[in-house]
C-alpha cells in the first residue's frame, strides 16, 4: 500500500495497487502548475487509488478539454491528473507520496518544451513531445482493443 498527501495534509490517499512507468514531463503546462523544470507522474488504476481524507479540499483544474489536474484547495499541492478519455486511469503527482516503493524513472517527455534553465544528465529515453501510450497509460492499448473485440 503507498500513501500520500498534500503539503498542509489536509487531503489524504493511498494506493493499493503498483505505479506505471515514471513518466518526467518537461511540457509548458507541467512547468507552469509546478512552478518548477517539470512533473514527474506515474499512472495508477483508478480502482486503486482512494482518498482517505479532505476529499471536500480537493479542487480540479481543467487544463487542456477533458484533462484535470487536482489539487488541494489549502496548500496548493498538486495530487493527481485524470482524463475523460481514461477513466480507469489517475496520473499521481510523485512528491506527493510518502515512500515510491522503491520506483525508478523511465523517461523524460515534451523535451522539446524543455526549459532553458535545466539540463538533463541522465541517459534515460527521451521523447520530443508525447511518448508511446504505453509510458503514460499502462494497459490502455489492451483495454481499447478489447473494447472494439466487444463491439464487433
Ligand atoms: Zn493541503
Ligand atoms: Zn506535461
Amino acid at each position: 500500500m503507498l500513501k500520500g498527501r498534500c503539503l498542509c495534509g489536509k487531503v489524504r490517499y493511498e494506493i493499493n495497487g503498483v505505479l506505471g512507468p515514471v513518466v518526467m514531463c518537461h511540457c509548458s503546462i507541467c512547468r507552469r502548475v509546478t512552478g518548477s523544470a517539470f512533473a514527474t507522474n506515474a499512472s495508477v488504476e483508478a480502482r486503486a487509488f482512494r482518498i482517505v481524507s479532505g476529499e471536500k479540499s480537493i479542487r480540479s483544474f481543467e487544463s487542456s478539454k477533458g484533462q484535470f489536474r487536482h489539487f488541494c484547495k489549502r496548500c496548493g499541492s498538486p495530487l493527481y491528473g485524470s482524463s475523460k478519455s481514461f477513466p480507469y486511469v489517475v496520473r499521481v503527482r510523485l512528491g506527493s507520496l510518502e515512500d515510491a516503493g522503491g520506483a525508478r524513472p523511465a523517461a523524460h517527455i515534451w523535451h522539446g518544451s524543455k526549459s532553458e534553465w535545466f539540463e538533463i544528465t541522465d541517459t534515460l529515453n527521451r521523447y520530443d513531445k508525447e511518448p508511446p501510450m504505453e509510458l503514460l497509460m499502462p494497459g490502455a492499448a489492451s483495454k481499447s482493443a478489447k473494447k472494439k473485440k466487444n463491439q464487433k
